[in-house]
């Protein structure tokens, strides 16, 4: 009997054990946490985004490391091969705006629970226990020391770690220490698919408000656009987050400039020139209301008094008599809500790693180690990292995938 064990048991273990198992082959997923999948419960918030219903090309331009490293990981196990995965399993799935694969119903734990009955059914066996080290002999794999329950030997090792994001979920970058210990290089590893740190002392007055349907640009400090965007995004304490700043973080580098301008345009459906002309129409309707109040219409209640102390117009000025050049600087402001960008927030914040194994020592068709024999990768452990959409889990479910088969070879 083959004896493979897999550390992690993580979507990406998971998969990989589910392939690995065979007559030939006693399979055994090592796994600190009680259960396994705890990160699944925390993903597409609360309902599991397991993946994108599109063809390898999209799968592949939404992957911003590494794309080419995972092109036969992708090309063996898509996204139309993981929902039939489910499906086969009698795992109802639905279809979103973007294509983004969720469980009929809505709930995460679901996810959890179907990957968990599946090991049971396979009769592999779940370790709770915690990976303290690879050992190797002449440059092949011997076995996993473990904290408490000493040591199993192992003819196969898929490292299936995760990342450092979120750290309370268990992937707390010591599978990156191992691999390290083994030789294998590591990309240093960086918090991304991050809220943002903003400059701003007058955001605390904004905490929870969510801005829908808002254009964004992001500078650098020479004025050059990196990104542009639309969608939803939040105040929290300290910064900014959302579905467009997450994936903003992505392009944002304070290794290439020390700050960026985040400008969020608030009425992206209006040209200038209409703004000013509903602005001119809503202050002659309004007469003797309150500059603040004769923004009730165009802004949510928690930004306008913020917006109101930004213009710099006093707050009770009569809406009849704002200047041309005040109306002017409303419209600005609207068109560019400025914020400054000065750092990331920390892993425990982050959706996923940047950096990780390099794929430089990992052979693509198998995810076995150049350095190590019958030593495999999967999942978030290598440095691999694509934008939100579901295309992170499917990197996690394919490279299992593949480790997994070819472990069991
Ligand atoms: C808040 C949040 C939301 C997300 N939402 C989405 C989403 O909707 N869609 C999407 O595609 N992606 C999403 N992601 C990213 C996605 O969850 C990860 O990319 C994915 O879980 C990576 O899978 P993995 O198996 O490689 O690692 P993990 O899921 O991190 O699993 C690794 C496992 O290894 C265990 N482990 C680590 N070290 C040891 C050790 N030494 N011994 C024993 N066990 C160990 C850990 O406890 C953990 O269970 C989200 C992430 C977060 C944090």
């Amino acid at each position: 009997m083959k004896k493979i064990i897999i550390i992690g048991g993580g979507p990406a273990g998971i998969m990989a054990a589910l392939q690995a198992v065979s007559n030939n082959s006693d399979v055994k997923i090592i796994e600190r946490n009680k259960k396994p999948a705890q990160k699944i419960l925390y993903t597409g918030k609360g309902r599991c985004n397991i993946s994108n219903y599109s063809d390898i090309n999209v799968h592949i331009n939404n992957i911003v490391d590494n794309a080419r490293f995972l092109y036969s990981s992708l090309a063996e196990f898509d996204a139309y091969s993981l929902f039939s995965f489910f499906s086969k399993l009698g795992f109802e799935l639905k279809i979103e705006r973007g294509n983004r694969i969720f469980p009929a119903s809505d709930r995460a734990r679901d996810v959890q629970n179907i990957l968990i009955k599946e090991l049971k059914k396979n009769n592999i066996a779940v370790i709770n226990d915690f990976a303290e080290e690879i050992t190797v002999k002449n440059k092949k794999v011997a076995g996993v020391k473990l904290k408490k329950r000493g040591y199993l030997k192992a003819d196969k090792i898929i490292l299936a770690a995760g990342g450092a994001a979120y750290p309370l979920t268990g992937s707390d970058g010591n599978g990156f220490a191992s691999a390290e210990k083994l030789g294998h290089t590591i990309i240093t590893p960086k918090p991304a698919l991050v809220p943002l740190r903003t400059q701003e002392k007058w955001i605390k007055y904004l905490k929870g408000l969510k801005l829908k349907n808002t254009a964004v640009y992001v500078y650098g400090n020479s004025g050059e656009k990196i990104y542009e965007d639309f969608g939803e995004m939040e105040f929290i304490k300290g910064g900014i987050s959302g579905p467009i700043v997450l994936s903003a973080s992505m392009y944002i580098d304070f290794s290439k400039s020390p700050k960026y301008t985040f400008s969020a345009d608030l009425k992206p459906a209006l040209t200038t020139e209409q703004l000013n002309k509903r602005l001119i129409r809503d202050f002659k309707k309004y007469g003797s209301k309150k500059f603040k109040d004769g923004l009730d219409a165009l802004l949510p209640q928690k930004l306008i008094p913020t917006f109101v102390e930004l213009s710099k117009i006093p707050y009770d000025k009569k809406c009849s008599q704002i200047t041309v050049l005040e109306r002017e600087k409303i419209v600005h402001l609207l068109k560019n809500f400025n914020l400054t960008i000065t750092d990331k927030f920390s892993f425990s914040r982050a959706i996923i790693t940047r950096g990780g194994v390099s794929t430089a020592e990992i052979d693509p068709q198998t995810m076995e180690s150049n350095l190590i024999k019958n030593l495999y990768f999967a999942g978030e452990i290598i440095d691999c990292a694509a934008l939100t959409g579901g295309f992170n889990l499917q990197i996690a479910f394919s490279t299992g995938y593949k480790a997994g088969r070819n472990a069991k070879e």
